[in-house]
Protein backbone atom coordinates (compact mmCIF):
# COMPACT_ATOMS: atom_id res chain seq x y z
CA UNK A 1 0.00 0.00 0.00
CA UNK A 2 2.30 2.61 -1.12
CA UNK A 3 2.03 5.95 -2.91
CA UNK A 4 0.15 7.74 -1.00
CA UNK A 5 -2.66 5.56 -1.49
CA UNK A 6 -6.16 7.61 0.71
CA UNK A 7 -7.87 5.89 2.81
CA UNK A 8 -10.47 6.32 5.73
CA UNK A 9 -10.12 5.81 9.22
CA UNK A 10 -13.51 3.32 10.95
CA UNK A 11 -13.41 5.33 14.03
CA UNK A 12 -14.87 3.56 17.44
CA UNK A 13 -18.42 1.88 16.84
CA UNK A 14 -17.93 1.65 13.11
CA UNK A 15 -20.42 -0.80 11.64
CA UNK A 16 -19.86 -3.79 8.60
CA UNK A 17 -22.03 -2.00 6.51
CA UNK A 18 -20.39 1.44 6.78
CA UNK A 19 -16.84 -0.28 5.80
CA UNK A 20 -19.09 -1.71 2.66
CA UNK A 21 -20.27 1.62 1.98
CA UNK A 22 -16.85 3.27 2.25
CA UNK A 23 -15.51 0.79 -0.28
CA UNK A 24 -18.09 1.42 -2.60
CA UNK A 25 -17.04 4.98 -2.89
CA UNK A 26 -13.88 3.67 -4.16
CA UNK A 27 -11.55 3.54 -1.25
CA UNK A 28 -9.19 0.85 -1.49
CA UNK A 29 -8.14 0.76 2.41
CA UNK A 30 -8.92 1.57 5.52
CA UNK A 31 -7.48 1.81 8.79
CA UNK A 32 -10.43 0.27 11.69
CA UNK A 33 -10.80 0.99 15.55
CA UNK A 34 -10.22 -2.67 17.45
CA UNK A 35 -13.92 -4.46 17.86
CA UNK A 36 -14.81 -4.53 21.70
CA UNK A 37 -13.73 -7.10 24.17
CA UNK A 38 -16.23 -8.82 24.60
CA UNK A 39 -16.00 -9.51 20.67
CA UNK A 40 -12.46 -10.06 21.00
CA UNK A 41 -12.83 -12.97 23.88
CA UNK A 42 -15.13 -14.96 22.07
CA UNK A 43 -13.60 -17.36 19.84
CA UNK A 44 -17.15 -17.42 17.80
CA UNK A 45 -17.92 -14.10 17.17
CA UNK A 46 -14.17 -13.42 16.70
CA UNK A 47 -13.89 -15.56 13.97
CA UNK A 48 -17.40 -14.64 12.37
CA UNK A 49 -15.57 -10.67 12.39
CA UNK A 50 -12.69 -11.96 10.93
CA UNK A 51 -14.45 -13.66 8.00
CA UNK A 52 -16.93 -10.76 7.72
CA UNK A 53 -14.04 -8.55 7.11
CA UNK A 54 -12.30 -10.60 4.68
CA UNK A 55 -15.40 -10.60 2.54
CA UNK A 56 -15.58 -6.82 2.49
CA UNK A 57 -12.52 -6.94 0.47
CA UNK A 58 -11.02 -3.46 1.31
CA UNK A 59 -7.34 -3.33 2.94
CA UNK A 60 -6.84 -2.91 6.38
CA UNK A 61 -3.86 -0.88 7.23
CA UNK A 62 -3.75 -0.53 10.90
CA UNK A 63 -6.06 -2.17 13.71
CA UNK A 64 -6.11 0.98 16.04
CA UNK A 65 -6.10 0.38 19.83
CA UNK A 66 -9.21 1.65 21.70
CA UNK A 67 -10.38 1.09 25.63
CA UNK A 68 -13.34 1.36 26.82
CA UNK A 69 -13.90 4.30 29.69
CA UNK A 70 -11.38 6.74 27.52
CA UNK A 71 -13.05 10.28 27.00
CA UNK A 72 -11.51 13.14 25.13
CA UNK A 73 -13.76 15.62 26.94
CA UNK A 74 -11.10 17.65 27.47
CA UNK A 75 -7.11 17.64 28.53
CA UNK A 76 -7.50 16.43 32.07
CA UNK A 77 -10.07 13.87 31.34
CA UNK A 78 -7.80 12.61 28.51
CA UNK A 79 -4.89 12.64 30.81
CA UNK A 80 -6.88 10.46 33.57
CA UNK A 81 -8.31 7.99 30.93
CA UNK A 82 -6.76 7.55 27.54
CA UNK A 83 -3.73 5.00 27.00
CA UNK A 84 -1.64 3.36 29.30
CA UNK A 85 -0.91 6.62 31.70
CA UNK A 86 -3.31 5.59 34.34
CA UNK A 87 -1.84 2.97 36.76
CA UNK A 88 -5.59 2.38 37.96
CA UNK A 89 -5.98 0.30 34.06
CA UNK A 90 -2.41 -0.05 32.78
CA UNK A 91 -2.35 -4.07 33.32
CA UNK A 92 -5.78 -4.55 32.05
CA UNK A 93 -5.33 -2.80 28.91
CA UNK A 94 -1.85 -3.80 28.00
CA UNK A 95 -3.61 -7.28 27.84
CA UNK A 96 -6.52 -6.34 25.99
CA UNK A 97 -3.49 -4.58 23.79
CA UNK A 98 -2.11 -8.07 23.13
CA UNK A 99 -5.47 -9.59 22.50
CA UNK A 100 -6.01 -6.66 19.34
CA UNK A 101 -2.67 -7.30 18.72
CA UNK A 102 -3.64 -11.25 17.97
CA UNK A 103 -6.25 -10.09 15.91
CA UNK A 104 -4.83 -7.87 13.64
CA UNK A 105 -2.40 -11.27 13.02
CA UNK A 106 -5.01 -12.96 12.25
CA UNK A 107 -6.45 -10.54 9.94
CA UNK A 108 -2.81 -10.59 8.47
CA UNK A 109 -2.36 -6.92 9.54
CA UNK A 110 1.23 -6.17 10.38
CA UNK A 111 0.24 -2.62 12.31
CA UNK A 112 -1.11 -1.58 15.35
CA UNK A 113 -1.55 1.90 16.70
CA UNK A 114 -2.58 4.01 19.94
CA UNK A 115 -3.41 6.80 21.76
CA UNK A 116 -0.62 5.64 24.17
CA UNK A 117 -1.80 8.60 26.67
CA UNK A 118 0.31 12.22 27.51
CA UNK A 119 4.12 10.99 27.60
CA UNK A 120 5.32 13.03 30.40
CA UNK A 121 7.36 15.64 29.06
CA UNK A 122 10.42 15.33 31.34
CA UNK A 123 12.10 11.58 31.63
CA UNK A 124 12.60 12.63 35.07
CA UNK A 125 8.91 12.82 35.83
CA UNK A 126 7.96 9.53 37.96
CA UNK A 127 4.89 8.82 35.46
CA UNK A 128 8.11 8.47 32.60
CA UNK A 129 9.40 5.11 33.19
CA UNK A 130 6.19 3.09 33.59
CA UNK A 131 5.36 4.85 30.47
CA UNK A 132 8.93 3.51 28.62
CA UNK A 133 8.26 -0.08 30.53
CA UNK A 134 4.38 -0.44 29.50
CA UNK A 135 4.90 0.79 25.94
CA UNK A 136 7.82 -1.59 25.66
CA UNK A 137 5.67 -4.41 26.26
CA UNK A 138 3.00 -3.66 24.19
CA UNK A 139 5.62 -3.12 21.58
CA UNK A 140 7.31 -6.39 22.35
CA UNK A 141 4.10 -8.21 22.24
CA UNK A 142 3.44 -6.65 18.60
CA UNK A 143 6.97 -7.67 17.51
CA UNK A 144 6.39 -11.39 18.36
CA UNK A 145 3.19 -11.36 15.78
CA UNK A 146 5.72 -9.25 13.45
CA UNK A 147 3.57 -6.03 13.86
CA UNK A 148 4.63 -2.50 13.92
CA UNK A 149 3.27 -0.42 16.87
CA UNK A 150 2.96 3.28 16.17
CA UNK A 151 1.78 5.82 18.77
CA UNK A 152 -0.60 8.35 17.27
CA UNK A 153 0.83 11.73 17.78
CA UNK A 154 -0.65 15.11 19.43
CA UNK A 155 -0.41 14.54 23.14
CA UNK A 156 2.75 15.46 23.41
CA UNK A 157 5.15 18.19 21.53
CA UNK A 158 7.22 16.43 18.86
CA UNK A 159 10.35 16.24 21.15
CA UNK A 160 9.43 14.83 23.50
CA UNK A 161 7.98 12.33 21.57
CA UNK A 162 11.42 11.53 19.56
CA UNK A 163 12.95 10.91 23.39
CA UNK A 164 10.25 8.31 24.09
CA UNK A 165 11.21 7.06 20.65
CA UNK A 166 14.85 6.60 21.70
CA UNK A 167 14.21 5.79 24.91
CA UNK A 168 12.03 2.76 23.75
CA UNK A 169 15.00 2.01 21.91
CA UNK A 170 13.19 -0.75 19.82
CA UNK A 171 13.03 -1.26 15.86
CA UNK A 172 9.04 -2.14 15.88
CA UNK A 173 8.06 1.51 17.31
CA UNK A 174 6.60 3.87 15.03
CA UNK A 175 4.39 6.78 14.48
CA UNK A 176 1.13 7.69 12.92
CA UNK A 177 1.26 10.92 12.21
CA UNK A 178 -1.85 13.28 12.98
CA UNK A 179 -1.19 17.10 11.76
CA UNK A 180 -4.59 17.87 13.39
CA UNK A 181 -4.02 16.56 16.93
CA UNK A 182 -0.93 18.89 17.47
CA UNK A 183 -3.16 21.87 17.08
CA UNK A 184 -6.03 20.28 18.52
CA UNK A 185 -3.66 19.42 21.95
CA UNK A 186 -1.75 22.43 21.14
CA UNK A 187 1.16 20.56 20.87
CA UNK A 188 2.88 22.49 18.22
CA UNK A 189 2.70 23.66 15.28
CA UNK A 190 2.19 20.17 13.17
CA UNK A 191 4.62 20.26 9.88
CA UNK A 192 7.73 21.19 12.12
CA UNK A 193 6.45 18.26 14.06
CA UNK A 194 6.64 15.82 11.33
CA UNK A 195 10.38 16.76 10.86
CA UNK A 196 11.15 16.19 13.71
CA UNK A 197 9.55 12.91 14.29
CA UNK A 198 9.81 12.35 10.38
CA UNK A 199 12.09 9.13 10.06
CA UNK A 200 9.48 7.33 12.58
CA UNK A 201 6.28 7.71 10.42
CA UNK A 202 4.48 4.77 9.05
CA UNK A 203 1.13 6.04 8.80
CA UNK A 204 -0.61 9.39 8.73
CA UNK A 205 -4.18 11.09 9.71
CA UNK A 206 -5.68 13.59 7.28
CA UNK A 207 -7.66 15.68 9.58
CA UNK A 208 -7.78 19.36 10.19
CA UNK A 209 -8.32 21.29 12.90
CA UNK A 210 -7.90 25.08 14.70
CA UNK A 211 -6.24 25.63 18.08
CA UNK A 212 -7.50 25.99 21.25
CA UNK A 213 -9.01 29.29 22.55
CA UNK A 214 -8.49 28.42 26.22
CA UNK A 215 -6.09 26.48 28.32
CA UNK A 216 -7.28 22.64 29.51
CA UNK A 217 -9.53 22.78 26.41
CA UNK A 218 -9.28 20.86 23.11
CA UNK A 219 -9.28 22.58 19.32
CA UNK A 220 -11.58 22.22 17.29
CA UNK A 221 -11.51 19.55 14.08
CA UNK A 222 -13.00 20.72 10.92
CA UNK A 223 -13.41 19.18 7.81
CA UNK A 224 -9.92 18.93 5.79
CA UNK A 225 -9.05 22.09 4.45
CA UNK A 226 -11.10 24.41 6.69
CA UNK A 227 -8.70 24.21 10.07
CA UNK A 228 -5.45 25.60 10.65
CA UNK A 229 -2.95 22.61 9.64
CA UNK A 230 -2.44 23.58 6.19
CA UNK A 231 -2.83 20.11 4.41
CA UNK A 232 -1.59 22.01 1.34
CA UNK A 233 2.38 22.42 3.11
CA UNK A 234 1.60 18.73 4.87
CA UNK A 235 1.10 16.91 1.75
CA UNK A 236 4.54 18.37 0.51
CA UNK A 237 6.39 18.02 4.01
CA UNK A 238 4.93 14.09 3.71
CA UNK A 239 6.60 14.05 0.18
CA UNK A 240 9.67 15.46 1.73
CA UNK A 241 10.41 13.26 4.29
CA UNK A 242 10.04 10.32 1.54
CA UNK A 243 6.43 8.85 2.88
CA UNK A 244 4.93 6.76 0.98
CA UNK A 245 2.58 5.17 2.94
CA UNK A 246 -0.81 5.52 2.71
CA UNK A 247 -2.75 8.83 3.99
CA UNK A 248 -6.05 7.64 5.94
CA UNK A 249 -8.77 10.81 6.47
CA UNK A 250 -9.68 10.95 9.62
CA UNK A 251 -13.41 12.44 10.38
CA UNK A 252 -14.73 12.32 13.73
CA UNK A 253 -18.21 13.67 13.72
CA UNK A 254 -21.08 11.57 14.92
CA UNK A 255 -23.39 11.53 11.77
CA UNK A 256 -22.27 9.50 9.32
CA UNK A 257 -23.89 10.98 6.12
CA UNK A 258 -22.35 14.22 6.94
CA UNK A 259 -19.20 12.30 7.57
CA UNK A 260 -19.23 9.88 3.77
CA UNK A 261 -19.46 13.33 1.98
CA UNK A 262 -16.87 14.97 4.07
CA UNK A 263 -14.54 12.06 3.12
CA UNK A 264 -15.52 12.32 -0.74
CA UNK A 265 -14.74 16.26 -0.42
CA UNK A 266 -11.48 15.60 1.42
CA UNK A 267 -10.15 12.46 -1.12
CA UNK A 268 -10.77 15.86 -4.04
CA UNK A 269 -8.52 17.79 -2.09
CA UNK A 270 -5.94 15.08 -1.47
CA UNK A 271 -5.71 13.68 -4.61
CA UNK A 272 -5.27 17.22 -6.20
CA UNK A 273 -1.94 17.84 -3.85
CA UNK A 274 -0.82 14.22 -4.29
MG1 LIG B 1 -5.85 10.57 14.41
Amino acid sequence: MGNMEVGVMMSVGWRLDQLKQVRDLGFTNVQIAAPPEDVLQDQAKRQALINDLKAVGIDITTLFVGFSGESYADIPTVVETVGYLNPATRDERVKKTGLISDFAKALGVDKVAAHVGFVPEASDDPDYPPMVDTVGRVADHCGQNGQMFSLETGQETAPALLSFLKDLNRDNVKVNFDPANMILYGSGEPIEALGIVGEYVVSAHAKDGKWPTRSGQLGTEYPLGQGDVGIDRFVAKLKEIGYDGPITIEREIPDWEQKMNDLVEARKLLERLI
